[in-house]
């Protein structure tokens, strides 16, 4: 039996100035996403056979979770996998989106310009705390917000992008401009990454 542990952050707490702050990313990564990482080994304690399997697996397999952790595992399990995509999506190189993920979004929205404002859009419109995603869905690309720390593996669907628009992930920088840090963490997004999630 392991617990779950965090995967490495991919750059320095600093590597995302100026769109996105050290002091940001430190406390997003070590309080928030380390609290969502504990709060799940604390859960599955009750469980421990499911340690064996991938949180991902839970999600996607949520109603055959057990009852008494079934909250637990969609809340804190969806708080660890959502965040380790959100890093991952994210590099201090800036990247355009190109190969086969741009032909896919053209064919899916008709244009990568098309796609940035509805993302845009769905983003900045989002009520309360939540993610935007770029999703796979029975082979297509789709746009899609989740409340809280749902992911969209429960509802059958692949996630190849996320911005997580929790007011913890901008306020200290942003403060309530959630629309410039969605217009600033545009300039982050590492696009080879999104095209091998597409791929995978
Ligand atoms: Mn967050």
């Amino acid at each position: 039996m392991n617990k779950y542990t965090l995967p490495k952050l991919p750059y320095a707490f600093d590597a995302l100035e100026p769109y996105m702050d050290a002091k940001t990313v430190e406390i997003h990564y070590t309080k928030h996403h380390q609290g969502y990482c504990d709060k799940l080994n604390l859960a599955l304690e009750k469980h421990p056979a499911l340690f064996d399997k991938k949180v991902e697996d839970l999600l996607i397999g949520l109603d055959s979770v057990p009852l008494d952790i079934k909250t637990a595992v969609r809340n804190f399990g969806g708080g660890f996998v959502n965040h380790n995509l959100f890093w991952e999506c994210m590099s201090s190189k800036k990247s355009e989106c190109s190969g086969k993920i741009l032909t896919a979004i053209k064919n899916d929205f008709g244009s990568f310009e098309e796609f940035r404002k509805q993302f845009t859009a769905s983003a900045t419109t989002l009520f309360g705390s939540g993610y935007t995603w770029l999703v796979l869905s029975n082979g297509k690309l789709e746009i899609m917000n989740t409340k809280d720390q749902d992911s969209p593996l429960s509802v059958g669907k692949k996630p190849v992008l996320v911005i997580d628009v929790w007011e913890h992930s901008y306020y200290l920088k942003y403060q309530n401009k959630r629309a410039d840090f969605i217009d600033a963490w545009w300039d982050l997004v590492n696009w080879a990454h999104v095209e091998k999630k597409y791929l995978d």
